[in-house]
């Protein structure tokens, strides 16, 4: 037996599944989840010694890859002073500064410890803003594992979901509506039939859980009209694309596409803490006055805003918004998009690819899908054939084809070139 082998069977037994979150279970593709002893930049090491090519980076937030010496000084020093205290630290403040310098739609910003936090809260603040109940989510967008969020589409636009999880109340999944992304018509219709008891629609601008779908601009043209038409807050949830995609997240480049456009409230999580618990949430002054201890919205945590966390995403936020960084890291992920293109087209397999920033997809079909329905008809069989031919060439890809693709700083262009010849020899 290997040594992740062995792991897992010992995982197994004092863990459900083996595994602290499911996709690492590696169920979508089979086989054995590869336990990980170390990280150096690109690359990270299994237990049998075996070193791959990392494009799931945590999931997000290594977008520095692993063990960059400022950060790791940055956590360090922290950790010298303390984990811990449950009163306010300078290094909270300084982090809040900082996001919010980036994001020019917050005014102000509350650190919590994961995005399921962050969006669980942003809900919650919404509802407690507008005095209403329900809202609008979209069909494969991933918002953490709230109970209202674990829903999945009514028989119609006008009844409500249904939990896609067990334990979570048939009453808790009443007040949220699941809509098909990137269509107009339902939004439209959706609007029309429950626009006056909306607080919110929240909503991925780039849908990085159904693999890499975009929000077109019409579509998000329209949410925007639509919200702001109906009192309804528009929750944009970027802890994926959030200092992902580019230093001005995709808020800043749906602004560039559609006049005006800007989110109510705004969600972080996975860059901003470059690998350690942290998310936020953030919206106008006049919003984030409901929250506890100014107004009634109750929310709190006794890890949030944690020292050693707060240095480690400051110490990230630093390097990425250094002159040129996102202009390098795009231009390495675009190589790497193009190359894998370049490779299918070759070998007359239908493939089509898409990449903002740091963050990609590809997709074993001609035409880029525009929602989850489509994203599943993915031919499955063929998807993990490849991820394993990949896996066993040291190319770690996202075990599952709903799944989004990171690059980080740390990639080489010889990386590149050893996952374009990984793809060629799995591909033929
Ligand atoms: C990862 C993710 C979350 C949940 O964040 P956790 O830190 O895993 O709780 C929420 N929303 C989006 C868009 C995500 O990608």
């Amino acid at each position: 037996m290997s040594q992740n082998e062995t792991l897992f069977a010992r995982a197994q037994r004092v863990i459900p599944g083996g595994v602290n979150s499911p996709v690492r279970a590696f169920r979508a593709v089979g086989g054995t989840p590869r336990f990980i002893t170390r990280g150096e930049g690109a690359h990270i090491v299994d237990a049998d010694g075996k070193r791959y090519i990392d494009y799931i980076g945590s999931w997000g937030p290594m977008i520095l890859g692993h063990g960059h010496p400022a950060v790791l000084e940055a956590v360090q020093k922290a950790a010298l002073d303390g984990f811990s205290f449950g009163a306010p630290t300078e290094r909270e403040v300084e982090l809040a500064e900082e996001i919010l310098g980036l994001v020019p739609s917050c005014e102000q910003i509350r650190l919590v410890s994961s995005g399921t936090e962050a969006t669980m809260s942003a809900i919650r603040l919404a509802r407690g803003a507008t005095q209403r109940s329900k809202f609008i989510k979209f069909e494969g967008c991933y918002h953490g594992h709230t109970d209202a969020l674990l829903v999945k589409a009514g028989s119609g636009l006008a009844t409500f979901g249904h939990p896609t999880s067990a334990g979570v109340p048939e009453a808790t999944a009443q007040h949220t509506i699941v809509l098909e992304y990137n269509n107009v018509a339902q939004l439209d219709e959706a609007f029309a039939l429950h626009g006056p008891e909306l607080a919110c629609v929240i909503v991925e601008p780039i849908a990085g859980n159904m693999n890499f779908v975009r929000a077109s601009v019409p579509f998000m043209t329209r949410l925007r009209e639509l919200c702001r038409r109906h009192g309804a807050l528009l929750v944009l949830d970027e802890v994926m694309t959030g200092f992902r995609v580019g230093l001005r997240s995709a808020q800043g480049l749906y602004a560039d596409l559609i006049p005006g456009f800007v989110p109510d409230i705004s969600v972080f999580g996975k860059v901003i803490g470059g690998g350690m618990p942290l998310a936020a949430f953030g919206a106008s002054r006049e919003i984030m006055r409901h929250l506890a201890p100014l107004g009634g919205v109750y929310q709190a945590g006794t890890l949030s805003g944690n020292p050693v966390a707060t240095a480690c995403g400051l110490a990230t936020l630093r390097e990425i918004r250094k002159p040129g960084f996102f202009d390098a890291l795009s231009a390495k992920t675009r190589r790497l998009v193009d190359g894998l293109k370049r490779v299918a087209d070759e070998n007359g397999v239908p493939f089509s690819v898409d990449s903002e920033g740091g963050m990609f997809g590809f997709f074993l079909m001609s035409e880029l899908p525009q929602n989850y329905t489509t994203v599943m008809t993915t031919d499955k069989e063929r998807f993990n054939r490849f991820f394993h031919a990949m896996l066993d060439a040291g190319v770690y890809l996202a075990p599952a084809l709903y799944e989004a693709g990171f690059v980080s700083a740390a990639h080489t262009d010889a990386d590149i070139d050893a996952t374009l010849e990984a793809a060629r020899q799995a591909l033929r």
